[in-house]
């Protein structure tokens, strides 16, 4: 058993996948195939969002973005301390000043009223991440960014596909409420290639513009550069293979929400254990299905299932404030009592799109006989 089964997934469109990708092969325009450019008008349409702009990974869209919005060292940019790396690391290189803040133990995103607390005159931008497959709180942030008047990038790596309910009642793609989304197409992600990579969102039309031209190397007129920018490119043959992927998008969240529905149901009364709350603004795709294990246990919890052939990950176990390359007097122990007791609770168990019965209630029973169920 794996944590994600990415060739399960490939077997039951490998007719459609081999074709796609034989015919970038015959065409042989690797870089910059008409692929790009189809499957950035099919993602635009499917996300209700003006403008795709493709790259290499999700790193690098973060840190276009940052780059396209002028963010200028010194800058300050909020983020949370729960998440991958990628999101604080772009922050840091770019000489910005990354500024961790405490997660919601709720659904383990960044918590509001930390943001407003953490706000200086410096202040730029706030990153906020869409953990494990839902929206962190866009209507407050949006409001708070719009009081502050600064950017917002939301971090959808782990969330592409899912909705969130805005203030006014309508419905909108995670990634395209800020001033600027970010994706990435890792393999394992929602919407994932065979390879690297990414995208951004907007629907600001000049934003957009400035975006492109920084992905490729600061030029809007080849061999005219306007900027410095960087090479940041979705391969032909995985933007094929990903307009494949997108038209079952929907199906791939369905499956990971019946896993997940089917956890919640075996688990959600297990003394000793949290299972993942799903926020009534908006949908769960699931990227992550991660309990909480209470009293100390998560360890213990995690050996007994990998004794028992049943895979699983903490995500993360070291929150960013702790790492040694963000290290700062800022984070003193204890300064994020939220995050610290989650990253210590958290265990994320297998989920993909190709679950068998079998399998979940495999991993189930495992669970329960850990906590004599
Ligand atoms: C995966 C991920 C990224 C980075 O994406 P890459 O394509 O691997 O560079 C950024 N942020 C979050 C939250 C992620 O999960």
């Amino acid at each position: 058993m794996e944590m994600v089964n990415l060739k399960s997934q490939y077997l039951k469109i490998k007719p459609e996948v081999d074709a796609a990708i034989q015919r970038v092969m015959d065409n042989g325009i690797f870089i910059n195939g008409p692929e790009v450019k189809e499957f950035q008008s099919n993602l635009e349409r499917y996300l209700g969002v003006k403008h795709v702009i493709p790259c290499a990974n999700g790193t690098d869209a973060l840190q276009i973005a940052m780059m396209g919005l002028g963010l200028s060292p010194g800058d300050e940019v909020i983020t949370a301390s729960f998440t991958y790396v990628a999101t604080a690391e772009v922050i840091a290189l770019l000489g910005l000043v990354p500024v961790l803040v405490e997660a919601k133990e709720s659904d383990f995103t960044i918590d509001t009223k930390e943001i407003e607390k953490a706000i200086t005159p410096r202040t730029k931008a706030i990153v906020p991440v869409h953990l494990f497959g839902q929206g962190a709180d866009m209507n407050g942030i949006m409001e708070i960014a719009k009081k502050y008047n600064l950017f917002v990038i939301e971090d959808t790596a782990q969330a592409l596909g899912a909705t969130y309910i805005l203030s006014n009642g309508k419905k909108a793609s995670l990634g395209t409420i800020g001033d600027v989304g970010c994706t990435s197409f890792f393999p394992s992600k929602n919407l994932g290639c065979f390879g690297d990579g990414g995208a951004l969102f907007t629907n600001n039309d000049e934003l957009a513009a400035d975006l492109r031209m920084i992905a490729n190397h600061g030029q809007k007129v080849r061999y005219y550069h306007d900027v410095i920018g960087v090479n940041s490119r979705l391969d032909t043959i995985q933007a094929a293979i990903l307009d494949i992927k997108l038209k079952h998008l929907n199906e791939y969240a369905e499956a990971r929400r019946s896993a997940a529905d089917f956890y919640d149901s075996a688990l959600k009364n297990v003394e000793g254990l949290i299972t993942p709350n799903r926020i009534e603004s908006g949908t769960h795709v699931f990227h992550q299905y991660t309990l909480r294990v209470l009293n100390g246990m998560r360890d213990a919890l995690r050996k007994h299932l990998e004794e028992n052939g049943v895979p699983s990950m903490v995500y993360y176990p070291l929150p960013l404030h702790f790492q040694k390359a963000f290290e700062s007097e800022r984070y003193p122990k204890g300064s994020m009592p939220i995050t610290e007791l989650l990253s210590s609770e958290v265990l994320s168990l297998p989920i993909h799109t190709e679950m068998q019965s079998e399998e979940l209630e495999f991993i189930v029973e495992k669970v329960q006989s850990f906590f004599n169920v």
